[in-house]
């Protein structure tokens, strides 16, 4: 049995747990490579998501990332609300109105999620962003799925496993793109917190398969 809508409201609701219990750090890894809002500009816009679903609960898993999409991109400022709005806007046209949401359309959303940040942002690899928690999450994503007994709940753990490492990976990076990268050399050894809230973000979309898988 695939994931449901029940499914994408459980995720967005453990998004805004983490992003509310993760606010100060996030802030804290913004303040040395950026502006400090990044815990701010999060927890406000998954706030702002809690309150839409409350308002008119979606019928579909993609509706719901839909909403979020939207919600994003009006209430995060920043590079983050354009990027994550892209981000769930693509994963919303990847999954339509599937109701029954397998391994294989799962990693196809979580390509299109990081292909639309990459379009829009045009990081690579290795240029200290949320790029790079993304590709790996796909990556091991993608690999499960392939794999015999893929299962949903499978792709999304391995997903921010190697999204967590990711995140941990950019900490010797030199920024090259966003705000970070005006700091040249001095943006090495610290962790990008783009990358950090992609790993939260994937892991409350792991625990919220937890028991569907
Ligand atoms: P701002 O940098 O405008 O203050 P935030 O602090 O909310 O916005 O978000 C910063 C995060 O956005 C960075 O940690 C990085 O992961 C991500 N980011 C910035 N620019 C890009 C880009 N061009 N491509 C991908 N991610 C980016
Ligand atoms: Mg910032």
């Amino acid at each position: 049995m695939g994931l449901d809508v029940g499914w994408a409201v459980r995720w967005l609701t453990l998004s805004a747990e983490a992003m509310a219990e993760h606010r100060v750090e996030l802030i804290e890894l913004d303040r040395p490579i950026g502006d400090s809002d990044h815990g701010e500009n999060m927890d406000r816009g998954f706030k702002a998501v809690m309150d839409k679903l409350a308002e008119a609960p979606p019928e579909t898993a993609g509706a719901a990332l839909k909403l979020t999409a939207m919600t994003l991109m009006s209430k995060v400022g920043g590079a983050a609300g354009p990027l994550y709005g892209t981000a769930f806007l693509r994963a919303a046209t990847a999954l339509g109105d599937a109701a029954d949401i397998d391994a294989g359309t799962l990693a196809t959303a979580l390509t299109a999620a990081r292909d639309g940040i990459v379009a829009r942002g045009k990081a690579e690899s290795g240029d200290k962003t949320m790029v790079d928690a993304w590709t790996p999450a796909v990556d091991a994503g993608s690999a499960a799925a392939g794999a015999d007994g893929g299962s949903p709940g499978r792709v999304l753990a391995a997903a921010a496993d190697a999204a967590e490492a990711g995140a941990v990976s950019t900490d010797p990076m030199q920024a090259r793109k966003g705000r970070a990268s005006y700091l040249g050399e001095r943006s090495i050894g610290h962790r990008d917190p783009g990358a950090v809230s992609t790993a939260l973000i994937l892991r409350a979309a792991a625990e919220a398969a937890e028991g569907a898988a």
